[in-house]
């Protein structure tokens, strides 16, 4: 079916949304080593409400791993992380919770995550794929899971495709089915790992236009890894150049994508385009 492309973001009307908010996400001197290898080295980084921040960087910056860690599907050896005010998957004294209370935690936090591959489990239909974790997570009854995920799936343009297994979906509507799934619960924060990088070139655009249609549409907070500039520069509030695990540069997105002061952000852009 043929995706509806929204207007323009209204910049104006979100800095009156985001005005005042409090940190979604909050980011300290986060240190992260693969053996000796510095792979995040003291990143600060804080996302307010209803933010939307594009990550950028060359491959190996860092970006996967931020994001994983902001989530806690990695640990790290130094700094700290709040999402939602919270340390996600820790105690009051900073000790590791069990994967169980972690994910209870995530769900009670608000924090969703759309990965490079997709994710999606691949026995169940789109429609289980959203309304199972509904279910298990979220502790929904059969009919109210069944209809939010019947629901999202239309807001991602595949109310048709609801009995698909993944196998006999495209790239582009798998992705699509994913991001329903993140979104099922209503989460405050919205994390993307690259989401379009794995699809064939014609299925990018299906994604990019679900995800920038949240961004207008909802309040949430996301943080975007993505090497669609054109798309950051339209859709993000900030951009936040990584490399080497550090941030080197940031500010708002269409600063960043005209006049980069940073000579290793004017060389990856200038290789972007
Ligand atoms: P990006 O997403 O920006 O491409 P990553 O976060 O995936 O960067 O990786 C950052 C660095 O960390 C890379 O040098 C990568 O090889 C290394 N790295 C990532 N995951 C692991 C891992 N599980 N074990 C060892 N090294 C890793
Ligand atoms: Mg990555």
């Amino acid at each position: 079916p043929p995706s509806p492309r929204s207007g323009p973001i209204d910049r104006a009307a979100r800095a009156r949304r985001l005005a005042g908010n409090n940190a979604a996400v909050e980011v300290k001197q986060l240190r992260k080593s693969y053996g000796s290898q510095n792979v995040l080295d003291g990143i600060d980084l804080t996302v307010r409400a209803g933010e939307i921040v594009a990550l950028l960087g060359p491959s190996g910056s860092g970006k996967s791993t931020l994001l994983r860690c902001i989530n806690r599907l990695e640990g790290w050896q130094d700094g700290t992380i709040r999402v939602g005010g919270r340390f996600l998957g820790s105690d009051e004294d900073g000790r590791p919770l069990s994967p169980r209370v972690t994910a209870q935690m995530r769900a009670s936090v608000g924090v969703g995550m759309v990965f490079q591959q997709f994710n999606l489990f691949g026995h169940l239909t789109a429609r289980e794929n959203i309304a199972g974790p509904l279910r298990w997570v979220q502790g929904l009854s059969r009919l109210d899971a069944d209809r939010r995920a019947q629901e999202l799936l239309d807001r991602v343009g595949l109310a048709h495709r609801a009995d698909a297994l993944p196998r006999h979906l495209s790239g582009g509507q798998q992705q699509r089915v994913a991001i329903a799934r993140a979104v099922a619960p209503g989460p405050a924060v919205l994390l993307l790992d690259e989401p379009t990088s794995a699809l064939d070139p014609e299925l990018v655009g299906e994604v990019l236009e679900v995800i920038r249609r949240l961004a207008v549409e909802e309040g949430l907070a996301m943080i975007i890894s993505t090497h669609q500039l054109r798309f950051a520069g339209e859709v993000a509030d900030r951009i936040v150049f990584l490399a080497e695990g550090t941030v080197i540069e940031q500010g708002p997105a269409e600063q960043i994508l005209r006049a980069p002061s940073h000579p290793l952000t004017a060389r990856f852009l200038s290789t972007m385009n």
